[in-house]
């Protein structure tokens, strides 16, 4: 199969290695230029999706059968083929298009692929290694199983990376998949499927189009084994209730409610007021693991304020395939309304709402989804901006005076994803970490620019369940078995 590189602006079905799809249609439309269409979807039917589910069942007894270094070999191979599609399609310009987000985001978006492809590909014999035990009793073999097909649904904030890091550990570890992307987010994903999966055997990779109606089929379809998936915490529950149906294995990247705590020797800088608006600001604020509320030791607060102000006047916000932008526009109508509702509702409470940034285009401003960065204080802990994650770029800054108080506030939530300590002094910020309630605590640094693919990131509490990247992002593809002749 050819890599058709305008098939990118139509985004179908690709099932048993074949292009298909002629149901209803929906538009894709540029959110920093909402008259500007940039291509369409065809939403698949339930019989696409079972068509899809059985080619993925066809072709996993062969490929969980493919050597290891066999896999590794294709899937790295395949990984190759997007990074050209990316140079030879412009997937970059087409992601930033349908998603809103600044050009050199969406470089890293499509570049984090290959780089996870490289690191999954270095570590799979050590992650998926064999124990042999043995002892007078007798041997035991401990070994993985691939779990057999496995559906993804991915989300429309950072699409290409989230859908690799389904694709490629799942493949890698002998399972076949069906992946979903989100509907307003479809095209650079479906180019990188059709990408990657004319280096690999056909129905090993299969893709579907849809919202959540396609999502539930996919995810209650009796022939899959395990649902990935990353998204809303609301729609994690669904998926489980759909998987529970047949017991299928699941992992839940949901939501996260990332607290930074800012302690009273941190040096206050440039520096640290860029690091801190970044970690919040990027992608709009559109991202897992940003800092979604930001706690400041008392003696600091005016300081940090004024430091992540200065950071955030230096961004001007505009199309994100201006090289000048800094930030783009929301993604989509529903996370724009929701953030400004949050905001407005705070203000109407009585908190402090300060806009930053300069406006690239004064003239399209409103037909994009564009929200200026903004900081919201004197902000109760009550206001739903806090207590609630906003994915959006408005941050609320609290003081705090006890730093016992900052942890309690910061583990005082249902989300449970990251968070970060910032100090001068590193031992006093790893013992305090070591008491934060989230899967990844940072030190002096948080969000995307503290992103380590060799390590398991994932949430606790309602913001997940299972870890992916690292070894056990790997693992998770797996079923552990043994055989053994011990008698006792
Ligand atoms: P958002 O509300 O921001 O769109 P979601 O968590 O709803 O975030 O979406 C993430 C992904 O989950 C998308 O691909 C979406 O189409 C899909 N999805 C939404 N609802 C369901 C559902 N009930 N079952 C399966 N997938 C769903």
């Amino acid at each position: 199969m050819s890599v058709d590189i305008s098939s990118g602006l139509v985004a179908r079905n690709l099932i048993d290695g074949h292009v298909t799809g002629h149901g209803p249609r929906g538009e894709i439309t540029n959110p920093a230029k909402l008259d500007e269409v940039v291509g369409e979807v065809i939403y698949s039917s339930a019989e696409d999706v079972s068509a899809a589910v059985t080619s993925a069942a066809h072709a996993g007894a062969a490929w969980a059968r493919t050597p290891l270094a066999r896999r590794c070999e294709l899937v790295g191979a395949a990984a190759k083929l997007v990074a050209q599609a990316a140079v030879d399609a412009s997937l970059p310009e087409l992601l930033t298009r349908e998603q809103g987000k600044i050009l050199p985001e969406s470089e890293l978006d499509i570049a984090l692929m290959s780089m996870l492809t490289e690191y999954c590909v270095a570590v799979a014999e050590e992650a998926l290694a064999e124990q042999h035990l043995t002892d007078q009793a007798g041997t035991r073999i401990l070994f993985r199983k691939p779990v057999g097909v496995v559906a993804a649904i991915t989300p429309w904030n950072w699409p290409v990376v989230l859908s690799a890091a389904k694709i490629v550990p799942a493949l890698i570890c002998g399972n076949t998949m069906v992946l979903k992307p989100a509907p307003n987010t479809p095209l650079a994903v479906t180019a990188v499927v059709q990408a990657m999966a004319s280096a690999l055997p056909d129905g090993v990779l299969n893709l579907v189009h849809g919202a959540a109606e396609i999502g539930n089929i996919l995810t209650s379809h009796p022939g899959v084994r395990k649902v990935a998936f990353t998204g809303s915490i609301a729609t994690g529950a669904d998926i489980m209730r759909a998987a529970s149906s047949t017991i299928k294995n699941i992992t839940l990247e949901l939501g996260g409610n990332d607290a930074a705590i800012v302690l009273d020797d941190a040096v206050v800088d440039d520096q640290l007021g860029e690091a801190l608006a970044t970690a919040a600001f990027a992608t709009s604020g559109q991202v897992c693991m940003a800092i979604k509320r930001l706690y400041v030791h008392q003696n600091r607060y005016t300081d940090v304020i004024e430091s992540v102000a200065a950071a955030l006047d230096r961004i001007s916000v505009g199309d994100g395939r201006d090289p000048r932008s800094g930030m783009g526009p929301l993604n989509n109508r529903a996370q724009f309304d929701r953030v400004n509702a949050l905001v407005s509702e705070a203000r109407q409470a009585g908190a402090s709402v300060h806009e930053y940034g300069a406006v690239l285009d004064h003239s399209g401003w409103n037909n994009g989804y564009f929200i200026r960065p903004t900081l919201v204080t004197g902000i109760d802990e009550s206001a739903r901006l806090v207590s609630e994650e906003q994915f959006g770029p408005a941050l609320p800054i609290m003081p705090f005076a006890e730093e016992r108080d900052a942890v309690e506030r910061a583990n005082g939530s249902e989300y449970g994803l990251s968070a970060s300590v910032w100090s001068s002094d590193e031992d006093r910020a790893f013992a305090l970490g070591r008491e934060l309630e989230a899967g990844a605590t940072y030190v002096n640094a948080h969000g995307l620019k503290a992103f380590d693919l060799s390590c398991p990131g994932g949430g606790m509490k309602q913001s997940g369940i299972g870890r992916e990247f690292g070894l056990d992002g790997i693992r998770a593809y797996t079923e552990t078995a043994y055989i053994t002749n011990r008698r006792q």
